[in-house]
């Protein structure tokens, strides 16, 4: 059988298993589990996986829910990644139960290529996405060392091949104080909260001066006990996020001198940590991008290469697209407007369009493996194009 009648074929298998996927797609959804308490996601898809004949190892990089399905054997090795963590209070506002089914359609469908063609296709269960950045610790630990191709898709409000990352790093901060009556004692008091808020402000006055695409932000998580108590502790959760490496490290000192003038101003005194996971910026591989958007296309949506209308987060697949060569397309479940993180994101995610989006990512993946095993040139230019890039 020729490329093109395996990808009909592969179209013909997820097909034939839309209600499998879309009933385990809203059992994910109707189930959110937080950042690396994936339990139930991770149980569902692997066992979907082994019925389906991929050979299945639980709980990889000492992260408890994280897996590895491959079928086939040799190169080309190609990974296609699930995310399945929900977001505290919003459920599945990300749309992660999408990915997890996409991923195993895709992984299952593309079995056909696999035994034509040769090579190895996985399905790489990553955890922790929206909190942690399981896939850092995952690269760090090996999970990629053996891939050649990196691909996952991502639910959004338009379709497109490329996306932007940025470089991030999370922080924790926390002033110590002294707790004082606020009214009768005040001048006994060291105030953490205050010491906070003037952090905020020396923040948002460094937000002028930083480039465009950089990104400052945070919430405090504990800002006193009472009014009438001057508070003798606050602490606060940041992220601060450029476009490469360099700008990263030149902002979070910026940052911290912010924290570190607060304490000298107030009297308090500051403690802080980085995130151990520090996301890396997405390097797209264009050629796999091109191949993906033709595929995805062909199933009747317009894709751009890059949307310009794409709100810039970052990811930990950042982290697999400096090993491997990867990309991480979008695919539309809902209209622009409808931002990723919302209740109406939630909502998107069990929808219809939901539902098309989970279908056409799987077979516009499955269709993508398809080109890669059947032309083997395809894959040394892929190559070719990462190493230059480095
Ligand atoms: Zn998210
Ligand atoms: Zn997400």
């Amino acid at each position: 059988m020729d490329a093109e009648k395996l990808k009909v074929s592969a179209i013909g298998e997820i097909d034939a298993r839309r209600q499998q996927l879309n009933e385990l797609s809203l059992k994910i959804h109707a189930n959110p589990e937080l950042a690396f308490q994936e339990v139930k996601a991770a149980t569902w898809l692997a066992e979907y996986l082994k019925e389906n004949g991929f050979s299945i190892e639980q709980g990889i990089c000492g992260l408890a829910t994280a897996f590895r399905a491959s079928y086939g054997k040799g190169k080309p090795a190609i990974a296609i990644l699930a995310e399945y963590d929900a977001l505290p209070k919003l459920g599945h506002a990300c749309g992660h139960n999408l990915i997890a089914t996409s991923a195993v359609g895709a992984g299952v469908a593309a079995k056909l290529a696999i035994d034509r063609f040769g090579g190895t296709i996985l399905v790489i269960g990553t955890p922790g996405e929206e909190m942690y950045g399981g896939k850092v610790f995952m690269v760090n630990r090996g999970a990629f060392d053996d891939v050649d191709i990196a691909m996952m898709v991502h639910p959004a409000g338009l379709n497109t091949a490329a996306t932007k990352f940025l470089a991030c790093q999370s922080l924790e901060v926390e002033f110590f104080g002294k707790a004082a009556h606020a009214a009768a004692r005040p001048e006994a008091g060291i105030n953490a909260l205050e010491a906070m808020l003037q952090s905020f402000a020396a923040i948002n006055s460094l937000r002028q001066h930083i480039r465009d695409s950089a990104r400052i932000h945070g919430i405090i998580t504990d800002g006193g006990e009472a009014a009438n108590i001057v508070p003798a502790h606050s602490a606060g959760h940041f992220i601060v996020r450029a476009e490469d490496d360099g700008y990263l490290d030149e902002i979070k000192e910026k940052v911290i001198n912010c924290f570190i003038g607060a304490a000298t101003a107030s009297g308090a005194r500051l403690e802080y940590k980085w995130a151990e996971a520090r996301y890396a910026p997405l390097r797209n591989n264009l050629t796999l991008a091109r191949l993906f958007r033709r595929n995805l296309q062909s199933l009747g949506r317009r894709v751009h290469l890059f949307d310009p209308r794409i709100g810039i987060g970052s990811s930990d697949i950042g982290n697999v697209s400096q090993l491997v060569p990867s990309i991480h397309p979008l695919v539309a479940i809902a209209p622009p407007e409808v931002v990723t993180h919302s209740p109406q994101f939630a909502a998107a995610a069990i929808s219809e369009a939901g539902t098309r989006g989970l279908l056409d990512a799987a077979k516009a993946m499955a269709m993508t493996v398809v080109d890669l095993v059947a032309n083997p040139e395809i894959v040394t230019r892929v190559k070719e194009e990462f190493r230059r890039g480095k």
